[in-house]
């Protein structure tokens, strides 16, 4: 499994199916509880295991099947040393212990797509959908039209109101989903035009209202909102791009009796915080829940039948190849949550780019129409799944620090035959925590030329360059 959120409904499933010979690896169980597990597994007593991650290195005997769930989630992949893929261990861990392993998804990774495709991997199809799930109608709003019509800039467009009051009448439940939490995005001064960033990080501080503050995202510094601009000293600040506090705060006067739950990371810090407001949801506690992404998976609502994505173009802009593939797959997910019981779910997906491929095949729900447009673009531009890649990564207290050990590489790399060294170059964000950061990246149309780079110029334990081996994060 991908992520610990979403084991216990699977769990739930599993005992009804196999009573007592589940057992459980992840690391929010207890030690003991770790140790009976691991116990019970190698006495044989649990025949299923089930663990996120790097569970797939439990210590099982006569492996039979592997069983990746939701394959194309990032959250299978470590971001922190030695960066392991999960998924890619859970296909190799397969290959030693000469079992089959299947990869399940409705979205796909494009690269498990293509290896579908040219024979690599066998595909097998799901025809039919589970009892009680029907496909919801999913209708595009294009704000560009909603701002000719308003002569302003519109949250709710009026088909999303107009669904909302219907169907908070019938006693249903609507959810609203936006990518972006705080009340503002950034500060930003009407005379000197500067905007307000935080003073370690090269990213701009966001306004919490509720909390009176305004925060770094990335580092956690927080000042108080200043009462004129910091560069200037005018005394016009605007606050620039609403985020999930604000569409709050907006609901509630739009619609005081209805009963709203916010989830995000800043309502969710206290532990068992998410499972009870999603529990209360599913109970019907909640007319209207609204939030981040972290709403977009595997719960189910039963008097869901509205989903509203307030901009679904916000994931495009990201400066990663992966970003259509990435916001396909989240309007997908999110448009399936209406509809996931007898009541027939509808999604109304706001965008400013309607005609953009990642929007016109999650509206259709059509992942191969998706991926036979985007494929060819990867094809073209040499990125995976037709290349493969490495990150190089480097830190330093001055721009020059964190680029010297990239260039030294560099000029090592350049020897390797069948490699193409993009950088050193910024990251994409430049400074994080008061240390500059910069990347090369390196590119080669098979693996092998990067294992020889890997020979070529091996890295120091613990020295001033890391090493990302099919890098899945670029926008950071
Ligand atoms: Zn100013
Ligand atoms: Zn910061």
């Amino acid at each position: 499994m991908p992520e610990i959120g979403l084991t216990p409904r699977l769990l739930a499933r599993l005992e009804a199916r196999f009573p007592g010979k589940v057992a459980v690896g992840h690391a929010g169980l207890n030690a003991t509880e770790r140790q009976a597990d691991v116990l019970r597994l190698l006495q044989d007593e649990a025949p299923l295991f089930v663990g996120v991650r790097n569970a797939v290195l439990a210590p099982l005997k006569d492996i039979g099947l592997v069983i990746v769930d939701e394959e194309q989630e990032g959250s299978y992949k470590s971001e922190e040393h030695p960066r392991i893929n999960a998924r890619d261990l859970a296909v190799k861990r397969a290959q030693l212990e000469g079992c089959p392993v299947v990869l399940g998804s409705a979205t796909p990774s494009l690269e498990s797509w293509h290896a579908a495709q040219n024979g690599r991997y066998r595909l097998l199809r799901l025809m039919e959908r589970p009892a009680g799930v029907t496909l919801p109608t999913v209708k595009v709003v294009d704000l560009r039209e909603c701002y000719k019509e308003e002569r302003k800039k519109v949250v709710f467009s009026p088909l999303l109101l107009k669904g909302m009051r219907e169907a908070l009448s019938l006693g249903q439940q609507c959810m609203l989903l936006l990518n972006r939490r705080g009340f503002e995005n950034f500060w930003m001064c009407r005379a000197c035009g500067k905007t307000f960033d935080c003073p370690h990080c090269a990213l701009s501080l966001t306004y919490h209202k509720g909390a009176y503050r305004l925060r770094c995202h990335l580092c956690g510094y927080e000042t108080a909102p200043p009462e004129v601009c910091i560069h200037c000293g005018a005394e016009h600040l605007r606050g620039v791009g609403e985020g999930t506090e604000q569409i709050e705060d907006q609901l509630r006067a739009l619609f005081p009796e209805a009963r709203i739950l916010r989830l995000d990371r800043d309502t969710t810090t206290r532990r068992g915080s998410l499972e009870a407001g999603l529990l209360a949801a599913e109970e019907g506690a909640v007319d209207i829940l609204v939030g981040t992404q972290m709403l977009a998976k595997g719960h189910t609502f039963p008097k869901l039948t509205l989903v509203g994505i307030l901009n679904a173009d916000m994931g495009l802009k990201i400066p990663d190849f992966r970003a259509a593939e990435r916001t396909f797959q989240l309007l997908t997910q999110v448009a399936g949550r209406a509809g996931r019981a007898e009541l027939s779910g509808r999604v109304l997906l706001q965008t400013y780019s309607p005609d953009h491929p990642a929007i016109v095949h999650a509206v259709a729900q059509n992942f191969e129409g998706f991926a036979a447009e985007e494929l060819p673009y990867r094809e073209a531009l040499g990125y995976p799944p037709y290349a493969a890649m490495s990150l190089y990564r480097s830190e330093g207290d001055t721009p020059r620090e964190a680029l010297e050990p990239l260039r030294a590489l560099r000029a090592r790399l350049e020897t390797v035959p069948g490699l193409r060294l993009l950088g050193p170059l910024e990251s994409p964000i430049a400074k994080v925590k008061d240390r500059y950061r910069m990347q090369l990246i390196v590119k080669a149309a098979s693996r092998g030329p990067l294992g020889e780079a890997m020979r070529a110029a091996p890295l120091e334990p613990g020295g001033a360059v890391t090493l990302d081996r099919d890098p899945l994060q670029f926008g950071v």
